[in-house]
């Protein structure tokens, strides 16, 4: 056996070329083809796996992109939303301190409605009560009772509400208006008696009217005395607190009874000629702290708060 390899080369026009190569370098030269091939195959099949791992990853990176923008706007409408719920509930919040306000506003108008109301009341009252020379004292209220004298300062709302409850309560108490509606015969003060005709202090108002005609209180109060005297005849007197005392004498007869209460306008007898009379009618006596007081005044200012209230 020969070691070389023989190839021969034949052209068209009988030409020839013959290349002699040894074996061993084209045993060589085989292996190393082999190899490339295989190498060439080997890298071919990792680029298909690769390949097929990006286009993987492309995807997952498209999914992951595409969940990461959705969330974004997910994000976006929530935010938009807390936004929305938080300035709805700061305006409602607005609308109620806004209201709040406004009834407070309100409350304040009708107080200093109610207040001036009071002042103008307390006035009239006040008024009345200086004309009939009643002193009303207004002390503390019952907040202070038992304390030291604190003297009302100011014009706050419980302060004018006492002031008037102590008005009304002297109102309550003091005789206004006339026990029965007839001609005065006699007047306070000093006259000649009717019946012995000596000076004399008359100390009350004689109203003349028909026997029978009921006898009113002038107040409210409590009977003290019910009953008769040769002087009096039948006769009343009634305690009404604040320092008044009324008494009505020469009744025909008594309709109320010692420690019975008695109101305003109610009647507590009949009108009478009894005792040291000399005719039908009624001897009205104011008492005011222990002295009596010209019943006239008391008898007039009711009659001005009547014309006051549009009555005749
Ligand atoms: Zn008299």
């Amino acid at each position: 056996m020969s070691d070389k390899l023989h190839i021969i080369l034949t052209g068209e026009q009988d030409s020839t070329r013959t290349f002699a190569l040894p074996k061993s370098v084209l045993k060589t030269s085989l292996l190393v083809s082999f190899v490339v091939i295989v190498l060439l195959l080997i890298s071919s099949i990792a680029g298909i796996n690769f390949a097929r791992e990006n286009s993987g990853m492309e995807s997952s990176l498209t999914r992951i992109s595409g969940e990461l923008a959705a969330s974004k706007l997910w994000n976006a409408e929530f935010k938009e939303r807390l936004t929305r719920e938080v300035s709805a509930r700061e305006s409602r919040l607005q609308n109620r301190l806004t209201r709040l306000i406004k009834q407070n506003d309100a409350k304040e108008v009708m107080l200093n409605k109610a207040m001036a109301g009071l002042k103008s009341r307390s006035k009239t009252i006040d008024s009345i009560l200086r004309a009939v020379g009643v002193k009303i004292k207004v002390k503390s209220n019952a907040k202070n009772s038992g304390g030291p004298f604190i003297p009302l300062v100011g014009n706050t709302y419980e302060n004018l509400t006492f002031k008037v409850d102590s008005y009304l309560d002297a109102l309550q108490a003091t005789p206004l208006g006339p026990p029965v509606w007839g001609t005065i015969t006699s007047k306070y003060g000093p006259r000649i008696d009717p019946i012995n005709h000596k000076p004399a202090f008359h100390a009350g108002l004689d109203i003349r009217q028909k026997v029978g005609t009921h006898i009113m209180s002038t107040a409210d109060g409590v009977v003290q005395v019910q009953g008769f005297s040769r002087f009096n005849g039948n006769y009343v007197v009634i305690n009404h607190g604040q320092g008044f005392k009324t008494m009505y004498l020469h009744m025909e007869k008594t309709l109320v009874k010692k420690g019975q209460k008695v109101k305003r306008g109610q009647t507590i007898g009949l009108l009478g000629n009894t005792g040291r009379s000399t005719g039908a009618h009624v001897h009205y006596e104011i008492i005011y702290k222990g002295r009596t007081v010209n019943p006239l005044r008391f008898v007039r200012i009711a009659q001005y708060v009547r014309k006051r209230k549009g009555r005749s």
